[in-house]
């Protein structure tokens, strides 16, 4: 018996980077996984023929978390497939990074919208099928930079921070139904989204970092298998942080 074997779990984001390392995880663990891709239909493909020969459970959506009617389908698309969602992984996320001076109405709204909007949304979708199962799991890819700031990112930091409050709010509301929701905040994770940072960026993280290097997605993904599983079973409302070191809560 693996520790995740037939939870059915969607995770948004899942063709690349992090979101792709919480896929293979989890299908290893025995999960059967939704998982969405935006624009990378190849690549979910992929992924899908090669998990799929090794016996694991992977079905990919199209989704762009923005869209509202997309979020409510895709459910209803995964309830159809697998009659039951145990769990939702908010992974999908971008970055618009400019100092406050040069950064555009359309940089804050796109970031709000995909990073923050979208887990209001998908969380929604989800709530209903959870609160008849009486159970369910939400984890929410947030970011250190959502607890410590960071020059450059306010867009992107407002909406990591206010991924946190959104899943405290959230924990204290569903705690009664068996809904156990909490965080999860990378530091800095060797991804393409960080790929595109230059090298003085680069060397200015791995000075905050006390491990001395970038974290990888398995690092990210085995804390989601753990949070997944009974072993987790009360833990609710925290942020995990995943990150060397970097921010040490209290
Ligand atoms: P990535 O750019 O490699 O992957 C981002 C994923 O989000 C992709 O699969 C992309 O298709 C998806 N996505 C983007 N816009 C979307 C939309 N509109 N609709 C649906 N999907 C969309 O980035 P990553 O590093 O793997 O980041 C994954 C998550 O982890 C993000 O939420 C990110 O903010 C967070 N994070 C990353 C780091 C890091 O250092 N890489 C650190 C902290 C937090």
């Amino acid at each position: 018996m693996k520790k995740l074997d037939g939870k059915v779990v969607i995770v948004t984001g899942g063709s690349r980077g992090i979101g792709e390392a919480i896929v293979r995880r989890i299908t290893a663990e025995g999960a059967v996984v939704h998982a969405t891709y935006n624009s990378s239909s190849a690549r979910a493909q992929q992924i899908e023929k090669e998990l799929r020969e090794k016996g694991q459970h992977i079905h990919f959506h199209q989704l762009d978390v923005r869209d509202s009617m997309a979020c409510t389908k895709l459910v209803e698309e995964v309830l159809t497939l697998s009659s039951q969602v145990d769990a939702l992984v908010n992974n999908a996320g971008i970055t618009r990074d400019t100092l406050l001076l040069r950064m555009s109405e359309q940089d804050w709204d796109e970031v709000i919208s995909t990073n923050l909007r979208s887990v209001f949304l998908m969380t929604k979708a989800v709530l209903r099928p959870m609160l008849a199962q009486r159970r369910g799991r939400i984890i929410n890819i947030s970011s250190v930079v959502g607890i410590r700031g960071n020059a450059g990112q306010s867009n992107y930091a407002a909406s990591k921070a206010g991924v946190i409050a959104f899943t405290k709010s959230i924990a204290r509301e569903l705690a009664s139904r068996n809904i156990l929701v909490n965080c999860i905040a990378p530091g800095y994770i060797d991804t393409e989204m960080t790929g595109k940072l230059n090298d003085e960026q680069k060397q200015a993280l791995l000075g905050a970092i006390p491990l001395g290097r970038a974290g990888t997605g398995d690092e990210v993904a085995a804390v989601v298998a753990f949070l997944l599983s009974e072993e987790a079973s009360y833990i609710t409302g925290q942020t995990i942080a995943v990150d060397g070191g970097m921010v040490m809560l209290p």
